[in-house]
């Protein structure tokens, strides 16, 4: 198994209770992915970081080897696959991989993208999360996925203003009861507009917002940051490397590996889950 988010988990623990011998790499310090850094109650848990503790838990009870700071970095001859951490290289051979390695945020093309003060929303979530940092006090939103509004509904508790929601579609794209909670606190939302520029020098200062429609116009909205929620790219490199077919996904705008619902691959003991098999998880 490789990645220990909430999918790498769940695929460990069902195999390991069937009675399998499973190993689990995590490159990073911790099991649980990106739900690790959330805040609010996870499965009964406090938080996010009280469920990946639990989770830990389980994984130990149900004799899964975890595997820590041990990045998997490639397939070497059969199912022969090369981690790497601390002290050196670690070599597995099994019977069938699963690649369970996340996703990747992407930015939105406009004039100016690069310039400091332009975030992913779950880099900013992470900030706020894990770190405890708030980046920002004024902020506009671009993307209204279940991300972009669960921040635009919790960074006003946290001081942060939110100076608008720029959506390019006719109607917010989050989960109903979430857009519902964004309407009821009338925070500004731009539907079919988008963000044409960042301004400003050293960091953001405003940005440019317009109408997707021609003939109408452009206005600039003061902020320090640009919250960018645009779909995201599944990890498809450690499955493409070990000989599964990778294709272009039109409609999301994003390369995935080519799997069937059940995440089987071109290669029969390769599979992959959760947001690296494309799998749009939804909030709530
Ligand atoms: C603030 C926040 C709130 C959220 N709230 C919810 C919620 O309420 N409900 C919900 O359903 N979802 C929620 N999510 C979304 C959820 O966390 C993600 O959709 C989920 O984590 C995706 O699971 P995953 O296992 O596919 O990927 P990830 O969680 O991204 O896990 C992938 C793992 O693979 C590891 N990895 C990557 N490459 C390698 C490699 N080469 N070798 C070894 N390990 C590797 C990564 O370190 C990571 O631990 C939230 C996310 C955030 C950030």
């Amino acid at each position: 198994m490789i990645g220990a988010g909430p999918s790498g988990i769940a695929e460990a623990l069902a195999f390991a209770r069937r009675g399998a011998k499973v190993a689990l790499l995590e490159s990073a310090a911790h099991v649980g992915g990106h739900l690790a850094e959330f805040m609010e109650p996870v499965f009964g848990n406090p938080n996010g970081w009280e469920w990946a503790k639990a989770m830990r838990r389980e994984l130990e009870a149900a004799r899964v080897d975890v595997r820590l700071n041990a990045e998997a970095i490639g397939r070497f001859e059969e199912h022969f696959f090369v981690a790497c951490d601390e002290r050196g290289l670690l070599r597995t051979r099994a019977d069938r991989v699963i690649v369970a390695t996340g996703a990747y945020d992407q930015n939105e093309l406009f004039a100016d993208s690069d310039r400091a003060g332009v975030y992913s929303a779950r880099a900013f979530s992470k900030l706020v999360a894990l770190y405890g940092v708030l980046p920002a006090r004024n902020v506009l939103i671009a993307g209204s996925g279940d991300f972009a509004v669960s921040l635009a509904l919790s960074l006003p508790e946290l001081g942060a203003r939110v100076a608008g929601v720029v959506e390019k579609g006719g109607a917010l794209r989050a989960a109903p009861a979430l857009a519902e909670r964004l309407r009821s606190t009338g925070t500004p939302v731009f539907l079919r507009h988008r963000v044409t520029a960042a301004v400003g020098w050293n960091r953001v200062k405003s940005a440019r917002v317009a109408a997707v429609d021609e003939g109408e116009g452009e206005i600039t909205t003061r902020c320090d940051a640009i919250i960018v929620d645009a779909p995201r790219q599944p990890s498809w490199e450690i499955a493409s490397q070990a000989g599964a077919d990778v294709g272009f996904v039109s409609e999301r705008g994003v390369f995935q590996t080519r799997c069937d619902p059940g995440g089987a691959t071109s290669q029969p003991w390769l599979f992959v889950a959760g947001e690296a098999a494309g799998d749009e998880v939804r909030l709530g």
